[in-house]
Protein backbone atom coordinates (compact mmCIF):
# COMPACT_ATOMS: atom_id res chain seq x y z
CA UNK A 1 0.00 0.00 0.00
CA UNK A 2 2.85 2.37 0.65
CA UNK A 3 4.52 2.10 -2.79
CA UNK A 4 0.77 3.49 -4.01
CA UNK A 5 1.39 7.21 -2.30
CA UNK A 6 2.40 8.54 -6.36
CA UNK A 7 -0.77 7.11 -8.13
CA UNK A 8 -2.05 8.54 -11.63
CA UNK A 9 -5.30 10.70 -11.69
CA UNK A 10 -7.82 8.18 -12.94
CA UNK A 11 -5.98 5.48 -11.05
CA UNK A 12 -7.43 3.10 -8.56
CA UNK A 13 -5.99 0.17 -6.78
CA UNK A 14 -8.10 -2.26 -4.73
CA UNK A 15 -7.18 -5.23 -2.23
CA UNK A 16 -8.16 -8.34 -4.15
CA UNK A 17 -9.90 -9.97 -0.87
CA UNK A 18 -12.32 -6.73 -1.21
CA UNK A 19 -13.23 -7.51 -4.67
CA UNK A 20 -13.92 -11.12 -3.64
CA UNK A 21 -15.76 -9.78 -0.70
CA UNK A 22 -17.95 -7.67 -3.12
CA UNK A 23 -18.66 -10.26 -5.35
CA UNK A 24 -20.13 -12.67 -2.73
CA UNK A 25 -22.11 -10.05 -1.39
CA UNK A 26 -23.28 -9.38 -4.94
CA UNK A 27 -24.23 -13.34 -5.25
CA UNK A 28 -25.78 -13.07 -1.89
CA UNK A 29 -28.41 -10.58 -2.33
CA UNK A 30 -29.46 -12.53 -5.15
CA UNK A 31 -32.03 -11.37 -7.43
CA UNK A 32 -31.88 -7.54 -5.79
CA UNK A 33 -28.86 -6.09 -6.32
CA UNK A 34 -26.59 -5.47 -3.62
CA UNK A 35 -24.60 -2.11 -2.09
CA UNK A 36 -22.13 -0.94 0.32
CA UNK A 37 -19.22 1.46 1.41
CA UNK A 38 -15.98 1.61 0.04
CA UNK A 39 -13.10 2.89 2.93
CA UNK A 40 -9.63 3.93 2.41
CA UNK A 41 -8.06 6.68 0.07
CA UNK A 42 -8.86 8.71 -3.24
CA UNK A 43 -6.60 6.39 -5.05
CA UNK A 44 -7.01 3.01 -3.29
CA UNK A 45 -9.78 1.00 -1.70
CA UNK A 46 -8.66 -0.45 1.54
CA UNK A 47 -12.07 -2.22 2.69
CA UNK A 48 -15.39 -2.65 1.67
CA UNK A 49 -18.86 -1.95 4.77
CA UNK A 50 -21.77 -4.38 3.35
CA UNK A 51 -25.26 -2.48 3.75
CA UNK A 52 -28.53 -3.06 3.54
CA UNK A 53 -30.02 -2.15 -0.27
CA UNK A 54 -33.41 -0.08 1.41
CA UNK A 55 -34.68 -0.18 -2.03
CA UNK A 56 -34.90 -4.45 -2.64
CA UNK A 57 -35.03 -3.81 -5.83
CA UNK A 58 -32.93 -5.74 -9.16
CA UNK A 59 -32.54 -2.53 -10.83
CA UNK A 60 -31.54 -0.16 -7.94
CA UNK A 61 -29.94 0.30 -4.76
CA UNK A 62 -30.41 2.40 -1.73
CA UNK A 63 -27.93 2.80 0.62
CA UNK A 64 -29.56 1.79 4.40
CA UNK A 65 -29.12 5.20 6.07
CA UNK A 66 -28.06 3.47 9.12
CA UNK A 67 -25.94 1.40 7.42
CA UNK A 68 -23.93 4.77 5.43
CA UNK A 69 -23.29 5.89 9.04
CA UNK A 70 -22.14 3.01 10.65
CA UNK A 71 -19.39 2.67 7.83
CA UNK A 72 -18.94 6.36 8.42
CA UNK A 73 -17.98 5.72 12.15
CA UNK A 74 -15.89 2.84 11.34
CA UNK A 75 -13.91 4.79 9.20
CA UNK A 76 -13.11 6.89 11.52
CA UNK A 77 -12.22 4.93 14.41
CA UNK A 78 -9.95 2.93 11.94
CA UNK A 79 -8.35 6.66 10.69
CA UNK A 80 -9.93 6.00 7.01
CA UNK A 81 -12.39 7.82 4.70
CA UNK A 82 -15.36 6.84 3.18
CA UNK A 83 -13.99 6.85 -0.39
CA UNK A 84 -16.62 5.16 -2.63
CA UNK A 85 -20.21 3.47 -2.96
CA UNK A 86 -20.17 -0.31 -4.45
CA UNK A 87 -23.26 -2.00 -5.81
CA UNK A 88 -24.22 -4.82 -8.06
CA UNK A 89 -25.99 -5.20 -11.10
CA UNK A 90 -27.27 -8.91 -11.31
CA UNK A 91 -28.31 -9.56 -14.94
CA UNK A 92 -26.54 -6.07 -16.40
CA UNK A 93 -23.25 -5.05 -17.71
CA UNK A 94 -20.72 -3.20 -15.47
CA UNK A 95 -21.79 0.05 -16.73
CA UNK A 96 -23.81 2.74 -14.55
CA UNK A 97 -27.44 2.64 -15.60
CA UNK A 98 -29.56 5.39 -16.28
CA UNK A 99 -30.86 5.37 -13.09
CA UNK A 100 -27.02 5.33 -11.71
CA UNK A 101 -26.98 8.81 -13.51
CA UNK A 102 -30.10 10.13 -12.17
CA UNK A 103 -29.26 9.39 -8.83
CA UNK A 104 -25.43 9.85 -8.53
CA UNK A 105 -24.74 13.48 -7.13
CA UNK A 106 -21.17 13.27 -5.71
CA UNK A 107 -17.97 13.52 -7.47
CA UNK A 108 -15.98 12.71 -4.37
CA UNK A 109 -16.64 9.09 -4.19
CA UNK A 110 -15.58 5.96 -6.24
CA UNK A 111 -18.64 4.32 -7.91
CA UNK A 112 -17.98 0.45 -8.12
CA UNK A 113 -20.14 -1.82 -10.21
CA UNK A 114 -19.78 -5.58 -10.45
CA UNK A 115 -22.14 -6.93 -13.38
CA UNK A 116 -22.73 -11.14 -12.61
CA UNK A 117 -24.36 -10.66 -15.94
CA UNK A 118 -21.47 -12.25 -17.93
CA UNK A 119 -20.97 -15.46 -16.54
CA UNK A 120 -19.37 -17.25 -15.25
CA UNK A 121 -16.68 -14.23 -14.39
CA UNK A 122 -17.98 -11.75 -12.53
CA UNK A 123 -16.86 -8.35 -13.95
CA UNK A 124 -15.96 -4.88 -11.89
CA UNK A 125 -15.67 -1.58 -13.33
CA UNK A 126 -14.64 1.93 -11.22
CA UNK A 127 -16.27 5.01 -12.17
CA UNK A 128 -16.16 8.57 -11.18
CA UNK A 129 -19.11 10.95 -11.28
CA UNK A 130 -18.10 14.18 -12.77
CA UNK A 131 -19.51 16.63 -15.10
CA UNK A 132 -23.02 15.00 -15.40
CA UNK A 133 -21.44 11.97 -16.32
CA UNK A 134 -19.81 8.62 -14.88
CA UNK A 135 -15.91 8.51 -16.25
CA UNK A 136 -14.54 4.92 -15.93
CA UNK A 137 -11.58 4.96 -13.82
CA UNK A 138 -8.75 2.52 -14.52
CA UNK A 139 -9.00 -0.27 -11.34
CA UNK A 140 -5.81 -2.44 -10.18
CA UNK A 141 -6.31 -5.44 -7.92
CA UNK A 142 -3.35 -5.52 -5.66
CA UNK A 143 -2.06 -7.86 -2.95
ZN1 LIG B 1 -26.39 0.44 -11.13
Amino acid sequence: MDKEEVTPMGRVTIRSAVVEQITRHANADLPYECCGLLLGTSSHIDRAVPARNAAASRTRFLIDPGDHFAAIREARSSAQEVVGVYHSHPSSPAVPSATDVAEANDARLIHLIVSLAPEPQPVIRAFRFTGGNFQPLELVSVG
